[in-house]
């Protein structure tokens, strides 16, 4: 469960829960048996609605009560909607692609699809994964063992982070916040395998049980790597200590929601003066990472802890806190007495009733470690040059309704008009896939190495491919995410909006809808993206991509006020029990969905000019706009999800994404005939509007 891509948190703005979880337990699992696939009549279908509520009422309910108060979640889930109908879709079709691929014989030794063929092949591969037991993992267990000094611990710390455990903190390479056309390296909190620090810090009874259920958890997964059980109980103990002061050390991840609170450039012999107990020259050499002047130490108050712990938590402790985390990042990819223990304890956070069937979770293992290779098969099927233009087209049509708003905006000045403007005309848009796919060829994946060796071998690809690029100017054509992906996202430093190929279908974008569903789906989340530019994060960058203040003083303080009263209307969100959403945690993403809807609304408003204007199932143009986006938002979440994702997830519930945005949109009011006081119309003095 460890996280173990803090830069996608530190720079990506992705637009669901599916990337942002961070951790395996929490990302979206993809299916194949869904019980809502094959139900949906026209893209918008009025037995997913809710007629005996009114639009006015509970919007959310209206467009979606019909689908969610008949579509179960399905066992192996914890949550079910509109994303996952889409990915299970797209997964029948990788399914039959890797099948070809691992059936395929005579395919070139050292060829991507040899390769994409070997590594699914050797984890569906269940006999061999049971004998094996925690066999392949040994010669790891044997290095983590021989930790004696502080100096070992950091030196094995950075040959685990090669294989893709998480350990003691982050060290990843990423854009340079100030000077974005550079990459350098970033020192990163990290080490925890509960999915947020503040699992550890609370102090309500159920955050008390949860941790005594996650030092059992600890302790019989450190008795399946071979720990006698009378040790295992008391090591179980000293690895919850150590965690515990790692997440005391460790902002929140509202604090990192700061990009100047996480960038404290640092010279190597400042961060050695920082940290005396941490020998960095080993680490580095280690790493392969032969010369950093300077870095990125985010939070550097977990760093000088870190040091502390080095130098006061014996050996002994260190080496089953190691042991821990090898065991628990391997545990997927092991035979089903770590498999099972595994999905035993996530049970508590996912509800989850059942493991994924074992293709579901080879599918998303491949995708993970060969996701360029396996992309470029799933493009070569489903996105044609055809689809690309048409959605180029879309986003070039949403580009421009944003521009005419950033034009006409009242409460900006015109000094800061021209900077958005500017920063607006720099987005670099890519859709679909990459123009060049990643080189796998320094990768060996071999049919006859156990799984977990072909998975940490596929780690280790990815952090060298990571680690070569410190120091090197960036390239601009890289992705964040892989082509099958459902998703999207925004990244600042590069000042560019991402829309993988597997987004680009229904009911997000759909070829055959009118323009109304297409702009309230496709076009809103292209809009969302957009409008991660200017959320509040977002719009401390600028046009080059680098954090730098180009507001005035008087605009930022408009904004300010104006964003406050997004945090403080989501904050009165239910999110689960008496769980409430996070404003702060949620703000990007909630200023996001709203400028996303209004940006997307105007442009439907273009696209409509001079055409003729249906009724289409009862509804007019705008109304089914905006059932378009409620209805990607429904889902069914399991509460034990919901708890998590309040914690950890920047996404606000998919209730309020719809409910939240549409109440403050005159828009969406004149649309239904909503009137001041009904339940979705926000009192003028509340009543958010940025973009
Ligand atoms: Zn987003």
């Amino acid at each position: 469960m460890t996280s173990l891509r803090p830069w996608l948190a530190a720079a990506l703005v992705a637009l669901g829960a599916s990337a942002a979880a961070g951790s395996d337990a929490a990302a979206q699992q993809p299916s194949a048996e869904s019980p809502a696939a094959a139900d949906q009549r026209g893209p918008i279908d009025r037995a997913n609605l809710d007629t005996a509520c009114a639009p006015c009422k509970d919007f959310y309910q209206f467009a979606n009560g019909g689908w969610v108060a008949r579509t179960p979640v399905p066992a192996a889930y914890p949550q079910w909607g509109s994303f996952n109908v889409l990915a299970d879709r797209n997964n029948a079709l990788l399914r039959s692609l890797l099948d070809s691929a691992a059936a395929n014989k005579a395919a070139p030794a050292g060829s991507n699809e040899q390769k994409l063929g070997a590594f699914y092949g050797s984890c569906m591969d269940s006999t061999r994964i049971e004998s094996e037991g925690a066999k392949p993992l040994a010669p790891v267990l044997k290095r983590v063992a021989a930790v004696k000094t502080p100096a070992d611990l950091v030196t094995e710390a950075a040959r685990l982070h090669a294989e893709g455990v998480g350990a003691l903190f982050g060290f990843f390479a990423n854009e340079d916040f100030k000077n974005s056309t550079q990459v350098i390296a970033y020192a990163y909190q990290g080490g925890l395998g509960l999915p947020d620090r503040d699992y550890y810090t609370r102090t309500d009874s159920g955050s008390v049980a949860l941790r005594a259920k996650y030092e059992e958890h600890v302790a019989r997964m450190l008795e399946l790597a071979g720990t006698p059980a009378a040790q295992a109980q008391a090591g179980a103990r000293r690895v919850v200590a150590i965690e515990t002061a790692l997440a005391r050390a460790s902002m929140t991840r509202v604090q990192q929601r700061d990009p100047n609170a996480i960038y404290h450039k640092t010279t190597l012999a400042e961060l050695k003066a920082m940290t005396p107990s941490m020998p960095w020259d080993r680490y580095l050499a280690t790493a392969g990472v032969p010369s950093v002047a300077s870095l990125n130490v985010a939070q550097p108050e977990f760093f000088k802890a870190l040091d502390s712990l080095v130098k006061a938590v014996p050996a002994a402790d260190w080496q089953t806190y190691l042991r821990w985390q090898v065991v628990d990042d391997a545990a997927p990819s092991l035979s089903s007495a770590f498999v099972n223990e595994n999905f035993r304890f996530n049970q508590q956070l996912t509800g989850a009733k059942e493991l994924l069937p074992r293709w579901k979770r080879c599918l998303q293992a491949t995708d993970a470690a060969l996701g360029e290779a396996l992309g470029q098969l799933y493009v070569e099927k489903t996105f044609g040059p055809e689809a690309k233009r048409r959605a180029l087209e879309m986003v070039r049509n949403l580009e421009a309704a944003l521009q005419d708003r950033l034009g006409r905006l009242a409460w900006m000045s015109d000094t800061t008009r021209k900077q958005a403007l500017g920063k607006l005309a720099a987005f670099q848009d890519k859709i679909g896939y990459p123009d060049k796919w990643r080189d796998y060829s320094a990768l060996t994946v071999d049919a006859r190495s156990p799984y977990v060796v072909n998975v940490m071998r596929a780690a280790q690809f990815a952090r060298a491919y990571n680690l070569r690029k410190i120091g090197k100017p960036v390239d601009r054509g890289e992705w964040g995410m892989t082509p099958p992906t459902v998703n999207a996202y925004y990244n600042p430093s590069k000042n560019e909006i991402v829309f993988p190929a597997g987004i680009l279908q229904p009911p997000f974008f759909d070829p055959k809808a009118d323009d109304a569903v297409n702009y309230g789906g496709m076009g809103a989340v292209i809009g969302h993206e957009m409008t991660h530019g200017f959320d509040d994060q977002g719009r401390q960058f600028d046009a080059q991509g680098n954090l730098r203040d180009w507001w005035t003083p008087a605009d930022a303080e408009q904004y300010k006020t104006r964003a406050t009263l997004v945090a403080n209307q989501f904050d009165q969100y239910v999110s689960v029990d008496t769980l409430k959403v996070n404003g702060k945690l949620t703000l990007g993403e909630n200023i996001a969905d709203l400028g996303g809807l209004t940006i997307a609304y105007a442009a439907l408003q273009k696209a409509l000019e001079g055409k003729p204007r249906p009724t289409i199932d009862g509804f007019t143009p705008e109304q089914r706009f905006f059932l378009a986006w409620a209805q990607i938002w429904r889902n069914n979440t399991r509460p034990e999800y919901a708890r998590m994702l309040v914690t950890v997830d920047p996404h606000s519930p998919g209730k309020w994404r719809v409910n939240g945005p549409l109440g403050n949109m005159p828009e969406f009011a004149k649309a239904f005939g909503c009137k001041a006081g009904d339940p979705m119309v926000r009192a003028d003095k509340q009543r958010a509007e940025i973009w």
